[in-house]
């Protein structure tokens, strides 16, 4: 399967997706009508408060749904081929080749019995990419380029040797170890200091303008509108897409009241934190809106 190289034809179409949790307190639907497309060169934005539905739309991207999570309806394709419901193996063809995840918590990607190294060139020797030798130094190139000092010491260590600022660019390594056409990176800045941060946004900027398709989640749009990165964004509420569109136009003049309030909340609008609280995605109805929170 060859991707097609055209900025036109996304890579990644989540259509019509409603997922939702089973939980001893009833049914949770953690995400509701979402439409999205990530394409090649183009840097994809979610922002939205927590609970959301932020993580669960990534997860269902990539087949790694928990067990108590069930897609309702809507469809997932990717390069033209429907990825909704496939079986385990063929997600492991997929997986890390064709789409790679940057997890929220980096800890899901590292094996804690496993050397750093040994975790980021898992991806390779799953697909059997290169020689040892070719595997080590691209592992120790990567470390190099998420910004880990000395790669060689590091990629002897284990995981509890890492600071979590450390591991969550390992993690980022080993996402993009496959080089895969989609990277959806969840929340890969949050344990990282300014500095960090930015030179990160710049390597999934790189990445986008290498013609891969990055899906970036955040609830910082601060973070995001500062970095400048992204072209396309979506925000999302309780669940839903409230407003999506070009980043620029988005950040700039918001339509929709819950992206006016997250982009006032931001501190050089003073720092007003959204008043109230995000509603109980348990009984949420269609009558449930950002409004009735003002
Ligand atoms: P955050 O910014 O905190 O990461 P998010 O936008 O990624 O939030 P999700 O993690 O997708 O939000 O959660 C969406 C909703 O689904 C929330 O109400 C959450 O409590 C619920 N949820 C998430 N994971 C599970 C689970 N494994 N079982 C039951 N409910 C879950
Ligand atoms: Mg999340």
């Amino acid at each position: 399967m060859s991707v097609t190289k055209n900025a036109a034809q996304p890579l990644l179409r989540v259509r019509d997706l409603n997922v939702s949790y089973s939980t001893a307190g009833g049914d949770v639907p953690a995400v509701q009508g979402v439409n999205l497309e990530v394409r090649p060169g183009q840097m994809t934005a979610i922002v939205g408060e927590s609970g959301s539905g932020k993580t669960t739309s990534a997860m269902a991207a990539i087949g790694l749904l928990p067990s108590n999570a069930t897609i309702d309806a809507g469809t997932i394709t990717f390069d033209g081929r429907d990825i909704t419901s496939l079986r385990r193996r063929e997600w492991r063809e997929l997986r890390g080749r064709r789409i790679g995840l940057i997890p929220q918590d980096p800890n899901n990607s590292l094996n804690p019995v496993q050397t750093i190294g040994a975790s980021v060139e898992e991806g390779l020797r799953i697909h059997k990419v290169g020689t040892a030798a070719e595997r080590k130094a691209k592992a120790l190139e990567l470390l190099e380029r998420v910004g880990i000092d000395d790669p060689e010491r590091r990629y002897h260590q284990y995981p509890h040797e890492l600071s979590g600022g450390m591991a969550q660019r390992v993690a980022v390594a080993f996402a993009l170890a496959g080089d895969p056409d989609v990277v959806i990176a969840d929340e890969p800045t949050a344990s990282l200091d300014p500095e960090l941060k930015s030179s990160l946004f710049s390597l999934l900027r790189d990445i986008a303008d290498a013609d891969r398709a990055v899906l970036l989640i955040t609830h910082d749009v601060t973070e995001l509108r500062d970095a400048g990165i992204a072209d396309r964004l979506s925000a999302m509420y309780a669940s839903r897409f409230v407003e999506q569109g070009a980043a620029s136009t988005v950040l700039e003049h918001p339509h929709d009241p819950y992206t006016r309030a997250l982009l006032a909340a931001l501190p050089s609008g003073g720092m007003v934190p959204i008043p109230g609280f995000p509603p109980s995605l348990v009984d949420l109805d269609d009558s449930v809106t950002f409004e009735s929170r003002l």
